[in-house]
């Protein structure tokens, strides 16, 4: 029997743990946290009861992701709950850009705007599972829908303003920007919009799903599938060197691009290293969880039903925080995501105090205490907020990095500039591996990047099933 060792029990690396046992190799995981998930674990907390998603929270892409179908995880207790609204993006004027599943609806929301959002996502997401073969996949693969692909992919090309200028209203505007904002990058480059249209395109598809119970369910239902396949799971173990592992015949690394060379040594091609070493991690995240009383009193009407709400203001201010946040310069309006998951899943909740999810883009590292100005944020778009605040939680950029794929505090595993969209951690037409024979990469680095879609893991489970000569199930 082939055996396998997987480091890092990220979504990735559980997912490359899960297609690889399921193809029938002995696979052993090792985890450096005390418990598996990595950006994918809820905690409790700020009250008994209340129940926290420490990072990733709302997944339109994991819905819909090809593997996590694949490997059938609602035999193992992963359920998926969507809110009414998806995602609604507040201005100054009461008003909000307001983000349906459904295309139809969202344009009618959108007025003037209504036909340039159904040119946009109408088609890519009604062929939305086929595209995702594509669009969830490496970016110079051969692709297997190249009408579908060339249709979605070439307004993703363009600098998200430049797209965002084709809007009429400042709604229309502002709920698009405000989307390809999740890519942390000056929204002026090319190819900032390649991963809002991706999650707009899928949540058109598919919604803006929260696991029931929280995000933790995902990971739990790939250790259950583990658990049924014999693979084995040791937390508190953190690699220093390949040299420590038990011998296998392939190992895939959930790790930071960055730890392969002191992980792999001088068998790692210098070429890659030298790539390897270059890798750099972009802005951070700060994330206060609050304890709400009674909910957020969002002035505007749709965002009080929105598990996301993006809290900026208009698409200037959004460009103009993310030009800050990549200079380095903490903005003082910076752009803050709000996670509502309770509302589709109100299970979180105690009593009616409500856990309400909010991160700010600041920049690499950020040392600073930023809780007053998300606070703010917030204030403003939801006068009385302050006063319904039972208690906060915490985590800064420092916190974040310890997970080490986190450097500097970046959840995304990586600035996401053109290079690293186009070929993923090192320029390679093979993204997954690493130079070294049987070792593979499968952290966010990779190609199709962040989010608990758990691709990365299975298009380098894939490699390592080639390397081993087993025909892949998946
Ligand atoms: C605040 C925040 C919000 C987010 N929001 C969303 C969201 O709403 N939706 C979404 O889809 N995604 C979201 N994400 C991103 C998502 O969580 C990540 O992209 C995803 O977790 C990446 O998975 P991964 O398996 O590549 O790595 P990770 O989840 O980072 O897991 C890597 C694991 O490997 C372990 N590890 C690393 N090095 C070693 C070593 N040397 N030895 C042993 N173990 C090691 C780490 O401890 C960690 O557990 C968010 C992330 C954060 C932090």
């Amino acid at each position: 029997m082939s055996t396998a060792t997987v480091v890092g029990a990220g979504p990735n690396g559980l997912v490359a743990a899960a297609v690889l046992a399921r193809a029938g190799v002995e696979v052993t995981v090792l985890e450096a946290g005390p418990e598996i998930g990595g950006g994918t674990r809820t905690v409790e907390g700020i009250v008994p009861g209340l129940v926290i998603d420490h990072c990733s929270a709302v997944h339109p892409m994991a819905v819909g992701s090809t593997v996590l179908r694949e490997l059938g995880l609602d035999r193992y207790g992963l359920r998926w709950r969507l809110p009414e609204v998806d995602c609604a993006h507040p201005l100054d004027d009461g008003e909000a850009g307001v983000l349906y599943r459904s295309v139809e609806d969202t344009a009618a929301g959108l007025g003037a705007d209504g036909r340039l959002w159904r040119a946009l996502f109408g088609s890519p997401s009604r062929h939305y599972d086929a595209l995702a073969e594509d669009v969830l996949g490496p970016l110079l693969g051969v692709p297997r829908h190249p009408l579908l692909l060339a249709r979605f992919g070439a307004p993703a090309v363009l600098p998200a303003d430049v797209l965002a200028r084709a809007f009429r209203t400042e709604r229309g505007r502002a709920l698009f920007l405000g989307t390809a904002a999740h890519a942390f990058r000056p929204l002026n480059r090319p190819l900032s919009s390649a991963i809002g249209m991706g999650i707009l395109t899928a949540g058109h598809r598919h919604g803006w799903g929260v696991a029931e119970g929280g995000s933790q369910a995902i990971a739990d239902a790939l250790a259950a599938v583990l658990a049924e396949h014999g693979a084995k799971i040791e937390t508190g173990v953190l690699v220093r060197s390949a040299a420590e592992l038990p011998p296998s015949d392939v190992t895939v690394w959930d790790v930071g691009p960055d730890q392969l060379p002191s992980l792999l040594g001088d068998r790692l091609p210098g070429r890659v290293a030298w790539a390897y070493r270059r890798f750099r991690y972009g802005p951070a995240a700060y994330k206060v969880d609050f304890a709400v009383h009674g909910g957020v009193p969002w002035a505007a009407e749709p965002a009080r039903r929105a598990g996301t709400v993006h809290v900026v203001g208009s698409a200037a201010e959004n460009a103009l925080a993310e030009r800050e946040v990549h200079a380095g310069r903490m903005p003082q309006r910076p752009f803050v995501l709000v996670g509502q998951q309770y509302l589709a899943d109100p299970g979180r909740s105690v009593g009616d105090v409500h856990p309400v999810y909010a991160y700010a883009h600041v920049p690499h590292g950020y040392p600073g205490d930023a809780t007053d100005v998300i606070t703010g944020q917030i204030e403003r778009f939801a006068p009385g907020f302050r006063d319904r605040v039972v208690g906060t939680l915490v985590t800064d950029p420092a916190a974040f990095a310890a997970n080490p794929n986190f450097v500097g505090g970046n959840i995304l595993t990586g600035a996401k500039d053109v290079p690293r969209l186009v070929f993923g951690p090192r320029p390679t037409l093979r993204p997954y591996d690493t130079g070294v024979p049987g070792h593979f990469l499968c952290s966010a680095a990779t190609p199709p990047g962040p989010g608990a879609h758990g691709m990365c893991g299975a298009y380098a489970a894939r490699r390592a099933l080639a390397h081993l000569g087993i025909a892949a199930p998946y």
